[in-house]
C-alpha cells in the first residue's frame, strides 16, 4: 500500500488493535493500511461514536459547552494573527457547537459533517447549516476565507485529497486551522506503539507536525503560525478515555462527571497555515 499523502512505496512499522500501521519510505508519514472509503465513514462515525465512549465522544452533546468555548478561542487567536473574519467551513464539525464559538465572535459559517444524526441535530437545535458528508467528496459552487479542521485530519480516509480540497476551496490569501495529534510529540514517543492516538480503524493518519506543514507547503499552504491548544475535558469523558484504556476500575468513580479537568495535550498540536 502506497503512501495516502505522497504515494511512493511503504514498510510495515507495527500492527495496531489487529491493523497493521505502515510508514512511508519517502516522507516517513505513518497511517493505517486499511482500504477505506466513504463506506468506512459512515460505520466509525455512526451514533456510537458519539455517545458509546471508547476511542470517540462519551457524550458528545454534554461537551457542548466547552466545544463553544474553543471555536471562540481559536475566533480570538484568528484575528490576533490575521485580522480576518468571513466566510468558514468546520470539517468535521459534528453538531456544529465549534462552529457556533466561531460564529459568535463575528463569523459565518457552515459545517461539514458524516454522522447524519449530529448534522440533524445542528440543523434542527442550533439552526446552524451543518452539510452531511465528507470533505473527500464535497462539492460547493462557493469559496471559504478559513477551512478549519479540529481533530480530523488524523480520520481522513484519503488526507492528500482531502487538504487539495480544503486549499481549492480556499479563496486567494485563505486559510487552514488544523488542529491534530503529533506523533513526534514527547508523549507519542514514550508510549511507542502504546499512544493512545494508535487506535485504528477510527484513526487512520499519524501526522508530525513537522510532516503536515511539509506537505502542506508542497500542497500551496504555508505556514504562519502555530502552537499547542490549551484543552479541558469533562469528568464523564476523562472516565470514558480512561476505561477505554486501563479497563472499568473502581478508581474511575472517584472522578466527578461534571467537572472540567485539564487534559495533557502535550501531544497535540495547532497551525495556520495561508494559502499561497
Ligand atoms: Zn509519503
Amino acid at each position: 500500500m502506497n503512501c495516502p499523502l505522497c504515494d511512493s512505496e511503504s514498510r510495515f512499522a507495527f500492527e495496531a488493535k489487529g491493523y497493521p500501521l505502515r510508514d512511508c519510505m519517502k516522507c516517513a508519514h505513518r497511517f493505517a493500511a486499511i482500504a477505506a472509503g466513504e463506506a468506512h465513514v459512515a460505520e466509525v462515525y455512526g451514533d456510537d461514536y458519539f455517545s458509546g465512549g471508547g476511542a470517540g465522544y462519551a457524550d458528545y452533546l454534554g461537551e457542548a459547552e466547552m466545544l463553544s468555548s474553543r471555536g471562540a478561542m481559536y475566533a480570538k487567536m484568528l484575528e490576533k494573527y490575521s485580522g480576518k473574519k468571513g466566510k468558514m467551513l468546520d470539517v468535521g464539525a459534528a453538531a456544529g457547537f465549534l462552529l457556533k464559538g466561531f460564529i459568535e465572535n463575528g463569523w459565518q459559517g457552515v459545517g461539514l459533517e458524516p454522522n447524519a444524526e449530529m448534522a440533524r441535530y445542528g440543523r434542527d437545535k442550533l439552526n446552524l447549516d451543518i452539510r452531511e458528508g465528507s470533505l473527500e467528496s464535497f462539492e460547493t459552487g462557493g469559496r471559504f476565507d478559513l477551512v478549519s479542521m479540529i481533530q480530523v485530519a488524523a480520520h481522513f480516509y484519503a488526507p492528500r485529497q482531502a487538504f487539495e480540497k480544503a486549499r481549492d476551496l480556499l479563496a486567494d490569501d485563505g486559510l487552514l486551522l488544523v488542529e491534530t495529534w503529533n506523533r513526534s510529540s514527547l508523549s507519542a514517543r514514550i508510549f511507542g506503539r502504546h499512544w493512545h492516538e494508535y487506535s485504528p480503524p477510527s484513526v487512520l493518519q499519524f501526522f508530525s507536525e513537522k510532516g503536515l506543514t511539509e506537505f502542506l507547503r508542497k500542497t500551496g499552504l504555508e505556514k504562519i503560525a502555530g502552537g499547542r491548544p490549551s484543552k479541558k475535558i469533562s469528568g464523564a469523558h476523562a472516565r470514558s478515555l480512561l476505561r477505554y484504556r486501563i479497563g472499568d476500575r473502581f478508581v474511575l468513580k472517584l472522578i466527578p462527571e461534571k467537572i472540567n479537568i485539564p487534559y495533557p495535550s502535550e501531544d497535540l498540536f495547532w497551525a495556520l497555515y495561508k494559502k499561497k
